[in-house]
């Protein structure tokens, strides 16, 4: 995605293009690796060292709310965030903590009566369990 496009998405959201936020969204936009808050800092930085950490973070929680990036919970661990315009689920490693992207395919939303008077703004999937290298890890002990 191009600066002009980050921009557009920027204020299309209503957002303002301000240098650290388009940092944040810039970063977010090319990294596979679903960072966490502390990582998204630490490149912004890298980049800019004038942008403080709470704006940083302050950034990071208006690109959410605005829905641009997504927060990925892992039970115990930091938040990881993604800005991939390409929906996605998402697979948690138990072991290493990695979050990897698994392609979409639809859920089935609830029906309307376990749904009651709640709107669904969207629905994506978790899948636990051991990612490839962890599975392999565990296959060559058992092995040995
Ligand atoms: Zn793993
Ligand atoms: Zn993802």
């Amino acid at each position: 995605m191009d600066a002009e496009a980050i921009r557009r998405s920027l204020e299309g959201s209503g957002l303002r293009c301000t240098p650290q936020r388009y940092a944040v969204m810039a970063f977010l936009m090319e990294c596979n690796r679903h960072p966490t808050a502390a990582e998204i800092f630490q490149a912004v930085n890298r980049m800019d060292p004038r942008s403080s950490r709470a704006t940083t973070y302050n950034n990071l929680r208006d690109l959410v709310q605005a829905g641009l990036v997504r927060e990925v919970a892992v039970e115990g661990r930091a938040a990881r965030f993604d800005a991939k315009g390409v929906r996605h689920h998402h697979f948690i490693c138990d072991r290493c903590g990695n979050v990897e992207d698994m392609e979409w395919y639809d859920v089935r939303r609830p029906g309307s009566r376990s749904l009651g008077k709640r709107m669904v703004r969207e629905c994506e999937l978790i899948f636990r369990g051991l990612c490839a290298k962890c599975a392999a890890r565990r296959a060559s002990r058992k092995a040995g």
